[in-house]
């Protein structure tokens, strides 16, 4: 731990790392940080943090941060310094010439996750209002768009329904598709309480994660499903509860749609969606599907928690939409205990989705289309929005290879090592004219970029972020931004070069137009959140200080409506070729792309991503513990050091995706959700051979 010496004053502010959201209080001697101290009153973490945030914010002073914009006509040209005024002057003038030549959608823009609900705002203002598109989508693309999808659908907004509190009310909790003692570890310690005091545990995953059996903790079930199979595994628990009278029906009579709840009945009491006819699809026991069901509507208040493993596949927004019904159809939503939750794994990942950093959606989740409320925006704005929707990540990166699209705005996102299939967003890149990358460090994004512009880390900046739970928290600035100017800043000028002025003087004012034109941020004011800590979203005339619990009289939507997710295999099925499924994962220490947390040496960090390899398949191909092996799908291939454990089941294989030498997304492939395009991470089929050292 880097210790400077004595704090002469601190800063409450919150972490910028996962969707937890804990606060801080950030103990300064003038521009340093002496240490950060798990704030007390923070109402996400009461106190309590993990690794990441209390230790890893070295890198914000580390030496690879590049703090002078820089430009460059082709990719292949040296970086040159320039002022902010030449550098911005630049990309606007690039932006411009790019849509005289190939039209006003020739361009477009990506928000980030990482940045505050301000910065994202602008981001998304400035795509709609001063390049005239709606080519804008957000990194949340990738993780969580299927959970802004099918919580719409079926309970009417695209969010969790609880407090992370709430937990400690709960009988039943089903993780899935998660694993939070790695990727929201303030959350795993409060529901490892829970856990302890009695609570019961179904854990559906394909690896063993630590909370199937960890000291004093130990799960009913583990339901070991394969991987891409999760929507046929939802429907057999749902059958379960539908043929052996499980159902809460005075809850379903007067909470939810009829006529869909019938069909819905309908469809999972088919003998098909038994447990004994998808057990040869899902690997899972038919009498542990059955006992997972039945502890889950009988056994009191009933929550499940989800994460990637859930919506990173072809059927994301299907799987998600199951994991609804199940709730509505056990009355398991609209109190303490129970609900849908789904675990994000940024800091903002909500935020940036309720801001609007959708290409068919404004603000607040309301369809470009409308015209009554696209026509509030262009008041408020002054200018007139187009009402069909623009391009998303992977629609701009067809357009790039198709010649259409030209020019991308990129803040605080290494799509290149980030989204799937590394070769085909590197070609798209390569294709496009003006790449502006606003990042702290040189990523690999930025190997095609033309325009860098510095980015400030969260140390740097006034805002909010909104957690998990949709709970809007203050970010503050605890030092001056070493690059000369925050995020928002750079945006507004890059807004008023490209000939649409923008006048804020604080980032304040910026929530103020937030709430001006999003009807549930519409309370939210920084002397609010400064007096009560935090808010959570819908926070207006109804709800002055927010809702902690949604659904709680009627659904969002009215009525809840229940949707068929029939179960589709994927593309990504095993075949002679690519015999094994490979699925991917975090481990505690290391956040993501590893941007910060491999740029923070106060903490000794595990310093490389590892292929598990179930003990059974090693043998089959000649690998012993440690061994390299080469990692080959139909996408690409990569080389990773072996680790063998019966932690995966035989035929599905494990990495991380934290080092960009050992670039687990070179072979992802481009498969992805059939709603919203989020990517198919979690199933990949590959093949894995024993290599010699790369
Ligand atoms: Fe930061 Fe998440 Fe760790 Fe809290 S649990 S300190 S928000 S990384």
């Amino acid at each position: 731990v880097i210790m400077m010496g004595q704090a002469e004053h601190s800063v409450i502010t919150t972490c910028a790392y996962c969707g937890v959201g804990c606060g801080f209080k950030a103990e300064m001697k003038g521009q340093e940080v002496v240490r950060m101290v798990p704030w007390k009153d923070g109402q996400a973490n009461r106190g309590h943090s993990c690794v990441k945030g209390r230790f890893a914010w070295g890198y914000a002073t580390h030496k690879e941060r590049v703090l002078k914009p820089m430009i460059r006509k082709h990719i292949t040209d040296p970086w040159k310094e320039v002022s902010w005024d030449e550098a911005i002057g630049y990309a606007a003038a690039e932006f411009r010439r790019i849509q005289e030549e190939h039209g006003r959608d020739a361009v477009g823009g990506i928000t980030s996750s990482r940045c505050t609900n301000e910065e994202t705002w602008l981001v998304q203002k400035l795509v709609r209002a001063a390049f005239g598109t709606n080519n804008v989508d957000t990194c949340a693309r990738v993780c969580h768009s299927p959970t802004g999808y099918g919580l719409k659908q079926t309970l009417g907004e695209s969010a969790g329904t609880q407090t992370f509190d709430s937990v400690m009310h709960t009988d039943v909790v089903i993780v899935m598709g998660a694993n939070p003692s790695s990727g929201h570890p303030v959350f795993a310690s409060r529901l490892k309480r829970r856990l302890r005091q009695g609570a019961r545990l179904i854990v559906i995953d394909p690896r063993r994660i630590e909370l199937v059996s960890s000291p004093h903790i130990k799960a009913d079930f583990h339901l070991q499903v394969r991987p891409g199979t999760n929507t046929a595994l939802l429907s057999s628990l749902a059958h379960v509860i539908a043929t052996e009278g499980l159902i809460d029906e005075a809850f379903v009579a007067a909470r939810c749609e009829a006529k869909s709840f019938k069909e819905w009945r309908d469809f999972v009491s088919l003998p098909e969606n038994s447990p004994e006819a998808m057990e040869e699809i899902t690997g899972v026991p038919a009498q542990s599907v059955r006992g997972a069901a039945r502890l889950y509507a009988t056994g009191g208040n009933g929550s499940i928690y989800y994460g990637l493993g859930v919506t990173e596949h072809s059927q994301g927004s299907t799987t998600v939409m199951a994991i609804a019904n199940l709730a509505m159809a056990t009355g398991n939503v609209g109190r303490e205990g129970v609900g849908v939750n789904p675990l994000r794994g940024q800091n903002n990942v909500q935020g940036s989705c309720d801001m609007g950093s959708f290409p068919h959606e404004l603000p607040g989740y309301r369809h470009i289309s409308d015209d009554a409320v696209r026509g509030e925006f262009e008041r408020d704005w002054g200018v007139t929005l187009q009402p069909e929707p623009g391009l998303r990540i992977p629609n701009m990166f067809e357009a790039a290879l198709a010649g259409s699209f030209k020019g991308l705005y990129c803040q605080g996102e290494d799509i290149v090592q980030s989204d799937p299939n590394t070769q085909h967003v590197a070609a798209s890149l390569a294709a496009m004219e003006c790449i502006v990358v606003q990042d702290l460090f040189l990523n690999e994004t930025a190997k095609y970029a033309h325009v860098f512009l510095p980015g400030s880390s969260f140390l740097e900046k006034d805002g909010t972020f909104t957690n998990a739970e949709r709970r809007i928290s203050r970010v503050r600035k605890v030092m001056a931004p070493k690059n000369g100017k925050s995020d928002w800043e750079v945006t507004v000028a890059l807004s008023n070069a490209l000939g649409y002025p923008m006048n804020y003087r604080h980032p304040g004012e910026i929530m103020d137009e937030i709430a001006r034109l999003t009807p549930t941020f519409a309370g939210v004011t920084y002397d609010k959140l400064d007096k009560l800590g935090s808010l959570q979203w819908p926070c207006n005339g109804e709800a002055p200080e927010g809702t902690p619990i949604m659904h709680i009289d009627e659904f969002v939507r009215g009525k809840g409506r229940f949707m068929i997710t029939k179960y589709v295999p994927t593309d990504e099925r095993s075949t002679r070729r690519f015999p094994l499924l490979l699925t991917t994962g975090r481990i505690l220490s290391q956040y993501n792309v590893g941007a910060q947390t491999r740029r923070t040496p106060n903490v000794v960090w595990h310093g490389e991503d590892l292929l598990e390899l179930h003990p059974q398949d090693a043998e089959d191909r000649g690998v012993r513990d440690g061994d390299w092996v080469g990692v080959q799908s139909r996408a690409g291939e990569t080389v990773l050091r072996a680790t063998l454990t019966d932690r995966v089941q035989p035929g599905v294989v494990y990495t991380t995706f934290h080092f960009p030498e050992s670039g687990a997304n070179v072979v992802t492939t481009d498969s992805s959700d059939w709603a919203t395009n989020c990517p198919e991470y979690k199933v990949t089929a590959v093949q894995v051979t024993r290599v010699s050292q790369p």
